[in-house]
């Protein structure tokens, strides 16, 4: 067959396949993270609240974790751009091209944007057996302990790692950062007191610290929450440290080069799971705040994105960390 018919016959295709997408097998969206974490918590409720206005199609989460989500994103990246690979991931898409010397993709190009899920503040937790129970108490502790506190994240160009650096820097106070596949494993090792500290999205911590599984002393958003188990809880920066601010957010993507048609369909659904009410109740029950409708708009996301990496840059760049 001449080159051109060859041509003609795959865009032929290709515009069937986007005609009738999703029907051809299941859908992955790619978490980044261990499964049971925060990240994987909001993939499996939006999967979920997604799965009927994609025509009751199947939804699989594959948890690709490692190195702070830059296994899992590069993943999606490099995938098929045919709709059936997703990714579903947070602020690490904007830490990672200033924190990650060689990220194996680029965030503004290699991407298709879908639309911005929700807003996740953090909480400060600790094990349960540390000896203090509030902020100033954990202050004195920290003082006390220079040199031997062991402070759990996610990787670097995790939230959990950003917002340890932020603490670290806000305290001054170096602590020796435990790297795990995702906050779910860290969090066993937490209440297991193997490790003392770490920064966690409420959608993870919520349900240990009513269990009191753990301690919590602060919640790093600007005003202090709603959500009944949090809404005691003094923000860090009433405690003292001026100006300290992490809010996580989420947004989903496809591979660059998937077709209109697809995308468009896929932010249409994602559209109707943003607006059902169990998702949305899921959602605040656990602290996080689903975007609003201009933030579900892909042209808002990649704007949203952009400005993020350039806010965050600054900051990182005077913690003066980096990996390869
Ligand atoms: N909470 C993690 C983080 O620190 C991610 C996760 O495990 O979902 O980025």
């Amino acid at each position: 067959m001449k080159k051109s018919l060859i041509l003609v016959a795959a865009a032929l295709s290709f515009a069937a396949t986007a005609q009738t997408y999703p029907t051809a097998k299941p859908i992955s969206i790619v978490v980044p993270f261990a499964a049971g974490g925060p990240t994987d918590r909001v993939a499996r409720d939006l999967a979920e609240a997604m799965r009927k206005p994609l025509g009751g199609v199947s939804i699989v989460i594959e948890n690709a974790a490692g190195a702070g989500s830059s296994i899992g994103s590069n993943k999606v990246a490099k995938a098929n751009p045919d709709g059936y690979t997703l990714l579903l991931t947070h602020i690490g898409m904007a830490t990672m091209p200033t924190l990650v010397r060689n990220l194996p993709f680029k965030v503004e190009s290699d991407f298709e944007y879908l639309g911005l899920v929700n807003d996740v503040p953090m909480t400060l937790v600790a094990k349960p057996m540390i000896a203090a129970n509030n902020y100033k108490e954990l202050a004195t502790w920290i003082n006390q302990n220079k040199g031997k506190i062991n402070l759990g994240n996610a990787g670097v160009g995790s939230a959990s790692h950003l917002c340890g650096l932020l603490f670290q820097s806000a305290v001054q106070v170096d602590m020796t950062t435990v790297p795990y596949k995702g906050t779910a494993p860290a969090m066993t090792d937490l209440i297991g007191g193997q490790i003392d500290l770490m920064c966690d999205q409420t959608t993870n911590t919520t349900s240990q610290i009513e269990a009191k599984k753990i301690k919590v002393f602060a919640v790093t958003t600007a005003q202090r929450l709603h959500t009944p188990a949090l809404k005691d809880l003094p923000t860090l920066q009433e405690s003292g440290l001026k100006g300290f601010e992490v809010t996580i957010w989420h947004g989903l993507y496809a591979p660059k080069g998937t077709p209109t048609e697809i995308l468009t369909k896929l932010n249409a659904a994602l559209k109707v799971a943003l607006k059902d009410p169990d998702f949305i109740k899921k959602q605040e029950g656990l602290g996080a705040v689903v975007v609003t409708d201009k933030r579900m708009e892909p042209a808002e996301h990649k704007k949203f994105v952009a400005a993020e990496i350039a806010k965050l840059s600054p900051i990182i760049k005077a913690a003066g960390v980096y990996a390869d």
